[in-house]
């Protein structure tokens, strides 16, 4: 029987793994892929170009679902990890199922930094890193005359560029 092997982060770098372990080892193990975000694994970088109006959202997905499927993967979208028992060999998600697992890669990215300033959990107060951010960023742009952006490194540059654009 072949080994259980899950993944926790539904990203660039679980997706590329996959890609890795089906041509050096398909079949060794029973893939499951376990990310929070609600969709199939999609290309991060061009978030901005989405924001921006230049891509469309579903056209920044990595994989379509039946490359996963082909490679015997078991995707569950939509669903955070909270818990891990290691030794048990199991973890837990959200909604309290239990999943055993052989294996285990923590392939869970990272979070933007929020400012320590009163006021940043106000509504309104946004972050960019997923495509979450983006809905609320473009829903912003087109209910708000002034939207200020801090933070002035590459991911400002662009959030910027897009919601002028927006
Ligand atoms: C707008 C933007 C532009 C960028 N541009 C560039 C660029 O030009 N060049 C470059 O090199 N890099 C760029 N980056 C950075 C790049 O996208 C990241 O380095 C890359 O996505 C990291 O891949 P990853 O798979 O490690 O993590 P991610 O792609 O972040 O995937 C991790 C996933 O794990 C999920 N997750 C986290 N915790 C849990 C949990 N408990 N349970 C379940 N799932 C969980 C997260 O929600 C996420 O979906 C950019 C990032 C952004 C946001």
């Amino acid at each position: 029987m072949s080994e259980s092997l899950v993944i926790v982060g539904n990203g660039m770098a679980a997706a590329r793994l996959v890609d890795e372990l089906a041509k050096v080892a398909l079949g060794r193990y029973a893939i499951a892929v376990i990310g929070d975000e609600p969709r199939l694994a999609y290309n991060r970088v061009l978030l901005s170009s989405v924001l921006a109006g230049e891509t469309a959202s579903h056209e920044i997905e990595l994989r379509p679902a039946n490359w996963w499927r082909d490679r015997g993967v078991t995707l569950k979208y939509g669903s955070a990890v909270e818990e891990i028992d290691v030794g048990r060999r199991e973890l837990k998600i959200a909604n309290e199922e239990s999943v055993d697992f052989s294996r285990l890669v923590l392939a869970t990215g990272s979070s933007p930094l929020r400012l320590n300033v009163p006021g940043v959990d106000l509504a309104g107060v946004n972050t960019f890193r997923d495509s979450r951010d983006v809905d609320l960023l473009l829903t912003l742009a087109a209910a708000k005359k002034r939207v200020v952006v801090v933070g002035g490194g590459l991911l400002g540059l662009e959030a910027a560029y897009g919601l002028a654009k927006a």
